[in-house]
Parts: structure tokens; C-alpha cells; sequence
């Protein structure tokens, strides 16, 4: 399959340089020449179908062309040792609990699927070249990549975070890894460090000197393996009988939701998209007005989501020929402020028990509001209410207790990187890597 870029002015490329490159070489983001549908045969038998050999077959549509089958399998399996369970919270509305990996966010599953794809790749050519993957976090990436590329030989990893705007919690989960993993604790906001991994990637000097790639979502081989959990999701649903579903993500870069439409083109039976967003409110606004305007981001209580210019807006637009009227016509949107999340999470949990983050707060609110009579919502639950266990524990006055695999990241001893957001400077810490 080739990868043509959203910018256009770039040569297309195929599954492999797409994946080592993460970014065109006009700035675009790589998107698949064409979407492959899934069969009637596999739709009619998903709902009896185990969640690997799901993610297995949509994998083999969007990768077939370019892995081999068995190791396409292995490294679907592998990917996936932990399930994504549909719970129910209310009458008519679910939760898509993806937090049950590693490092309790969905991030996990495009992240480990990357690594052991950008591992294939590597071993194949055979040269023993070091990779260097850099990727910008605002919490959850962070970890998700870190965790999902440990120990992996032959590509060390750099993770660049805006000092003092993550989690104690999210933070210790990639700066106390160590092995190949550096963690860089950049004096700015996450834009700032985006901004960084950008610069990085266009430095013909650096280019020279290291072999980059990126891990954020723009890459083909994290944010694709998403669909994975849209199409057991449905599965799920179907096979209690739910019918019009609608699909409502937490979205900060809009990489998930991305992968969700994508999953849509494919065939998947869902009526409508909502994409619900904190205060940072630049997509809702498109919607409106159909005028994309980026502004800086805002911190909010769901920090994973503070993104003032979404990358993955390019492929929704690419995705649906610009046009405003078929964007808005699948997607409608919505935007919370930290008040309003603070309200969700606790009516939410007087109501029905079930324990939101901040994140999964704002798609939950967003169904509440806008689902109509007759629809099915689900909302994606993208990380564990204990990551952000300070927050949740004041907003609910309860006492969040800590899963086991999370703890054993907090014993750990932090070591970062200072770094200023000026380009120079990191330049000149990555010359001397
Ligand atoms: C990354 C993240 C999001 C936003 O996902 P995008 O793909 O960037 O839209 C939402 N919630 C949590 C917990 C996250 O980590």
C-alpha cells in the first residue's frame, strides 16, 4: 500500500517509510492511498470473533500488503495480551475501558503495535543502525510509548514533557525506566515540545548525524491499530442486541477518533461521531463556524487533551475531501470546562458508581447531552481514573485505590533531561547523543 501526504507535495512512500519517517517531508501526515472495506462475511461472523482475531483481520486490511501474515498475527497477539471491555455505566450508555494495559491508557495498544512493527521493519534491512524515536508528550504518549519500545533492541527512545504540566504519576512512568528510554523535561508547554520533535525532524544537520522517527500519533503504525478496539467495541454491542450507535471520543490530538472514522470507512456499522473536548476547543469551533483556527492550548483537568492545533485535523479533512458539510454531517462535537467536568464526574459517580477521569468525563457528558432517543452511545474511557488520583480522589472525596502495575512504576528513582523550548539547544544535546 502507499502513503500519500495531506500536504500533497511530497513523494508517496511505501508502509515502511512511512512508519521509519513517522512525518513527510512536506510537514503532512502519511494516509493510506485507499481503505480497504471489510468483508459482509467478516462483519456477519465479528460478534462470536475473540478481540486478537478482530484486531488481527482489520490489521490485515490496513497491513497485509506489507507484513508478512505470520508475523502480522504475532504481532497483533502480541500487541494485545490485555482486553478492552465494554461496560455498561447506564441505560444506553457504555463504557470502552481502555485502560486495562500496561500503562492504563488506550495509548498502549497503537504504541506496542509500533514498536514491534518499526522492530520487523529494522530487522529486515538488516543494517544495525540505531533508530531514535522522539516523541512529544502532554502525559499519557509518553508513557504509552516508553513502556511499549522498552528493551526493544536496536531504537532508543526520547520523550520531550512540559515541566510541571504532567501527573506525578504519569511522569514517573517514563522518567524512571531508564535502559533505552530518555525522558527530556522541557521548560514550555506540550505545543512547545511538538514544536521540538517537529524542528528535529526537518534538520537536514541532525538527519545527518541520527537516524530519527516519531511515535506521536501522526504515525501510521500508532494511530491505525486504534480501530482495532472500534470494531470489537461494535461487536460487543451487537451482541446485546444495541443498535444506531454512536461513537463519542475524548479527543486531544485527534489521532483516536481519527482511527475510529478510518474504522467507518471500512465499513463499521456506526451512525455518528462525537468528538468531546476540554476547554480546548478548536475543533467544536470548526464545526460551527467551518473556519480551522489553532490557538495555543489551555491547561485543563484533562491535560492529556490540551491541544491547540490538532495534527490529526488534516486526515479528518483529507479524509472527507474538506468538505465541511460531510464532516459535520458524521461528527458533531462538544467542549467542557473544568468546572463542568468536576460536576460529570461527581453526578456521575452519585448516579451510577462508575468512577470517570477527566478524560472519559467529558465523552460521557458529551452522550448525555446529545444522544437521541433510540441511539446506543459508548464512550471511550481513554485512561484509568488512579493516573490522575490526586484530582479524581478531591473531585469525588473518595480514596482511588492503585492498580498493582501502576505502583510499581511510583518506586521508582526519576531522571530527566533539562531543556529549554529553544530548537538550538536541543539540537545541540541530540549532537552529542
Ligand atoms: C492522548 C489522550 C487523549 C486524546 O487522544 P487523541 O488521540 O490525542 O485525541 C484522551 N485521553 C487520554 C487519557 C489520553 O491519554
Amino acid at each position: 500500500m502507499e502513503y500519500y501526504s495531506t500536504n500533497h507535495t511530497a513523494p508517496v512512500a511505501n508502509l515502511r517509510k512511512a512508519v521509519v519517517k513517522g512525518l513527510a517531508e512536506d510537514r503532512g501526515l502519511y494516509m493510506p492511498e485507499h481503505i480497504n472495506r471489510m468483508s459482509k462475511v467478516f462483519f456477519d461472523n465479528m460478534k462470536d470473533m475473540s478481540f486478537r482475531d478482530i484486531a488481527y483481520n482489520v490489521a490485515e486490511a490496513f497491513f497485509g500488503e506489507d507484513v508478512d501474515p505470520d508475523a502480522l498475527q504475532d504481532l497483533v497477539y502480541d500487541t494485545l495480551p490485555f482486553d478492552c471491555p465494554v461496560v455498561k455505566v447506564k441505560d444506553g450508555i457504555y463504557s470502552l475501558e481502555l485502560f486495562h494495559g500496561p500503562t492504563l491508557a488506550f495509548k498502549d495498544v497503537g504504541a506496542r503495535f509500533m514498536a514491534r512493527l518499526l522492530q520487523y521493519f529494522i530487522r529486515q534491512e538488516g543494517n544495525h543502525e540505531q533508530v531514535n524515536v522522539l516523541v512529544a508528550t502532554s502525559g499519557d504518549t509518553g508513557s504509552a510509548v516508553a513502556n511499549g519500545f522498552l528493551g526493544v533492541e536496536g531504537i532508543h527512545v526520547y520523550v520531550l514533557y512540559p515541566k510541571g504540566k504532567v501527573s506525578p504519576i504519569q511522569e514517573c512512568q517514563f522518567t524512571t525506566l531508564g535502559q533505552n528510554i530518555t525522558a527530556i523535561e522541557v521548560d514550555g508547554v506540550f505545543d512547545d515540545c511538538q514544536a521540538l520533535v517537529k524542528n528535529a525532524f526537518m534538520d537536514e544537520e541532525l538527519n545527518r548525524h541520527m537516524r530519527l522517527t516519531s511515535a506521536n500519533s501522526i504515525n501510521v503504525a500508532r494511530f491505525l491499530p486504534q480501530a482495532f478496539y472500534y470494531f470489537n467495541a461494535v461487536a460487543q454491542l451487537k451482541q446485546t442486541g444495541c443498535d444506531n450507535i454512536v461513537v463519542c471520543v475524548p479527543s486531544g490530538n485527534f489521532g483516536n477518533i481519527c482511527a475510529a472514522l478510518f474504522g467507518h470507512e471500512m465499513g463499521l456499522p456506526v451512525k455518528r461521531f462525537i468528538a468531546a473536548n476540554n476547554a480546548n476547543d478548536v475543533f467544536f469551533n470548526y464545526l460551527q463556524t467551518g473556519r480551522y483556527e489553532p490557538k495555543p492550548s489551555i491547561q485543563t483537568l484533562a491535560n492529556a487533551m490540551d491541544v491547540g492545533d490538532p495534527s490529526n485535523f488534516a486526515r479528518i479533512y483529507e479524509l472527507y475531501g474538506k468538505s465541511h458539510e460531510r464532516i459535520t454531517s458524521l461528527i458533531s462535537g462538544a467542549t467542557y470546562s473544568d468546572e463542568q467536568i468536576k460536576q460529570t464526574m461527581r453526578q456521575c459517580y452519585a448516579e451510577t458508581g462508575y468512577v470517570l477521569d477527566p478524560h472519559g468525563a467529558c465523552g460521557y457528558q458529551a452522550l448525555k447531552e446529545l444522544l437521541q432517543p433510540g441511539e446506543t452511545g459508548v464512550f471511550c474511557e481513554t485512561a484509568h481514573p488512579a493516573k490522575f488520583k490526586e484530582k479524581v480522589d478531591e473531585i469525588l472525596g473518595i480514596d482511588t485505590p492503585i492498580p498493582d502495575r501502576l505502583a510499581a512504576f511510583m518506586k521508582g528513582t526519576k531522571q530527566s533531561v533539562p531543556m529549554s523550548k529553544d530548537f538550538s539547544d536541543f539540537k545541540q544535546f541530540l549532537m552529542k547523543e
